[in-house]
């Protein structure tokens, strides 16, 4: 098993028949997706389509009513903490509000995982996160707090927590939606760096001109289902549904 899970063609999320709603509204309509190692995969669609909630569900917050779900080979299933917090392990998230805790500085915001799950020592927990934001670009910024950060450097540091936990797969929900135009490129680029390292990445987002130039597969996602999914060259270039048409040209208006 320890051989398998090492292996370049096992997926490190197999999304299979996964269904899921709210009440009575099915906002996810059976799901088939295998996400490979090192794979970058951009999901746009309008909203309201199911983009978060399958995000969601691929890290445990949401429970799904049908299909499974494996990240690295192991199920994941919500009847079962111990199954849980590896999941939450394997699996990190950044969201469009940066989340980070106000009363840390940004370096012990990276350091409080790892201490606390990965019951690291206060000075390793220090020398990760202090690689950590040099990789995101804040060297400078370990003893700053969250509120006398730009909201980029914010995110970036937001991105250096989530990788602090040595995860499979990240998976970024609209990460520059909230951020001032300006500030959009410089956590771009630091998403284009994790990729160019090999980085798994599952990525919803607005940004048309990144997902094509980054993404190995993009996924247009149309009221619960996967509508298209290739090469960003093949979806926007050559949309083969009146859906992703209409779509693609909206974003032009
Ligand atoms: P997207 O990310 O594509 O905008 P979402 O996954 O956020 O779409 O939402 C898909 C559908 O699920 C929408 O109809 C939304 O109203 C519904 N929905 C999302 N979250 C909840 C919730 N917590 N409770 C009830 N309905 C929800």
């Amino acid at each position: 098993e320890a051989i398998h899970s090492t292996l370049g063609s096992d997926p490190i999320v197999r999304i299979t028949a996964l269904r899921k709603s709210y009440g009575a509204n099915e906002v996810l309509k059976g799901i088939d997706l295998d996400v490979k190692r090192g794979e970058v995969i951009a999901i746009i669609g309008k909203s309201g389509s199911g983009k978060s909630t399958l995000l969601r569900c691929v890290n445990g917050l949401e429970q799904f009513q049908d299909g499974a779900l494996t990240v690295n080979g192991r199920p994941l299933l919500h009847e079962s903490a111990m199954a849980m917090r590896e999941l939450r392990q394997q699996v990190g998230m950044i969201f469009q509000g940066f989340n980070l805790f106000p009363h840390l500085s940004a370096g012990r915001n990276v350091m409080l995982a790892p201490m606390l799950v990965k019951k690291r020592s206060p000075n390793q927990a220090a020398e990760q996160s202090t690689k950590l934001l040099a990789r995101v670009g804040l060297a400078e910024k370990f003893n700053a707090m969250p509120d006398q950060l730009s909201g980029g450097q914010q995110q970036r540091v937001a991105i250096a927590r989530a990788l602090a936990m040595e995860p499979a797969v990240l998976l970024c929900d609209e990460i520059t939606s909230a951020l001032d135009p300006e500030l959009v490129g410089e956590v771009l680029r630091v998403v284009e760096s994790l990729a160019e390292e090999g980085m798994t990445l599952l990525m919803v987002t607005h940004e048309m001109s990144f997902a094509r130039k980054v993404a190995d597969r993009v996924i247009f996602m149309h009221q619960g289902r996967v509508h298209e999914i290739g090469p960003p060259a093949e979806l926007f270039s050559a949309p083969r549904t009146p859906e992703l048409k209409q779509f693609l040209s909206s974003l032009h208006d």
